[in-house]
């Protein structure tokens, strides 16, 4: 991996060293690379580092450990500090030989890679320099998308919010204006002109509803909302008692395995465990009773939830598409639906740091798998 700016030929380095010697053996290998300009500053204490690097930039910051006002350490901590004037600044550790903790330990603090005196005595100094400098240079770049990434991200979220929001009351508006024309003209209208209001009512329910997912969906990483622990045996005994009258409409049952108390997010959890459950109602075999079993599996680190049913299925072909945004595999006219409910689940999942996916036989039932870490 090598990563090269237009004028990286001319390099400001300061170097960070108290022993004349070896200052001298840095700065000769730096000058034996021709075709490379190193611009070199020196300094021989912290607090002269400090006030160098406080006037200007470099590229890369050459620092000994051992230092006559502290160890190197401190002014690899005073960099990362002031992380905004030296975030694309490579850090390069000088050590003692043996000295591995101290390079650990600079590494851990945020340099970006140590060398031994002995290693520089050999002549291995220059390529590892250029070499941290374009290895800085791209993990800034890579913070830089990230934070640019998350910013629209977050814009985008605001805009579903605000879009989804502003869009309800002018529907609402419709509705009683198309339901007030019903009351009114009930006498007057034929059965051609009820069938088309009775359409309009149709699709504002699906329109009221598509815009209740969607802010449900712009809210998820946005809204303020404490983990806590969650029992899901009480959880699920709610969200059971909601589902009645569906349940009774499939025929169906739930049966729920003894499960656990989780940390975290209430009522995304209520959400997700709503929908999975919601879909194996829907998604039921015709003729055949729904057969919804909810069990939980301990390992280590999480707990994978399951959700099984013995209903239509999916395709395998149409596995990876259930996840995608407004996907949906039935028409309107045959099962209601947004094609957001997965989606949400998803970033509900993402949301505990766990995985969702699902197994499947067409014809014969599907199984939605997430879990939640522990
Ligand atoms: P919606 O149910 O609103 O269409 P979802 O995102 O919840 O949206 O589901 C996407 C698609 O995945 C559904 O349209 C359906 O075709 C399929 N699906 C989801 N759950 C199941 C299930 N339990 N059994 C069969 N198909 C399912």
């Amino acid at each position: 991996m090598i990563y090269r700016t237009p004028d990286s030929k001319n390099f400001d380095i300061l170097l960070v060293e108290d022993t004349l010697e070896d200052m001298d053996l840095y700065v000769r290998s730096l000058k034996k690379k021709e075709n490379l300009n190193f611009n070199i500053e020196k300094a021989t204490t912290i607090k002269q580092a400090i006030e160098i690097s406080e006037k200007q930039k470099f590229d890369c910051y050459v620092v000994d450990y051992h230092l006559p006002d502290g160890d190197g350490i401190k002014f690899i901590h005073h960099l990362i500090d002031n992380k905004n004037h030296h975030k694309d600044s490579a850090i390069v550790m000088v050590t003692g030989q043996g000295d591995e903790e101290t390079a650990v330990e600079a590494l851990k603090v945020g340099a970006d890679d140590y060398l031994t005196k002995k290693a520089i005595s050999d002549g291995i100094f220059v390529q590892p320099l250029l070499a941290a400098i374009d290895r800085a240079r791209l993990k800034s770049q890579i913070a830089h998308y990230q934070e640019e990434l998350e910013r629209s991200n977050n814009e985008l979220a605001d805009f579903a919010h605000t879009a989804s929001h502003d869009l309800k009351s002018p529907l609402r508006r419709i509705k009683s204006y198309c339901d007030i024309l019903e009351e009114d003209s009930r006498e007057r209208l034929n059965t051609e002109d009820k069938q088309i209001l009775f359409r309009i009512d149709t699709n504002i329910n699906r329109m009221q509803s598509l815009i209740e997912q969607l802010l449900t969906f712009s809210l998820i990483n946005n809204q303020k909302e404490e983990k806590e622990d969650i029992d899901i045996n009480q959880l699920l005994l709610e969200i059971t008692n909601d589902f009645e009258p569906q349940i009774k409409e499939a025929c169906g049952q739930i049966n729920c395995n003894n499960m656990p108390c989780v940390y975290g997010y209430k009522t995304r959890l209520i959400q997700l465990f709503s929908n999975l459950i919601s879909n194996a109602l829907k998604y039921k075999n015709p003729g055949i009773n729904a057969l919804i079993q909810v069990g939980v599996e301990d390992t280590q680190t999480h707990y994978r939830f399951f959700i099984k049913d013995n209903g239509l299925g999916i395709s395998k072909d149409n596995l990876d598409k259930i996840f995608t945004d407004f996907k949906r595999l039935h028409a309107h006219e045959d099962i209601e639906g947004s094609g957001l409910g997965l989606s949400i689940c998803k970033k509900i999942v993402e949301k505990h740091n766990g995985k969702l996916w699902v197994e499947s036989t067409q014809g014969e039932g599907s199984t939605f798998h997430f879990t939640i870490i522990k």
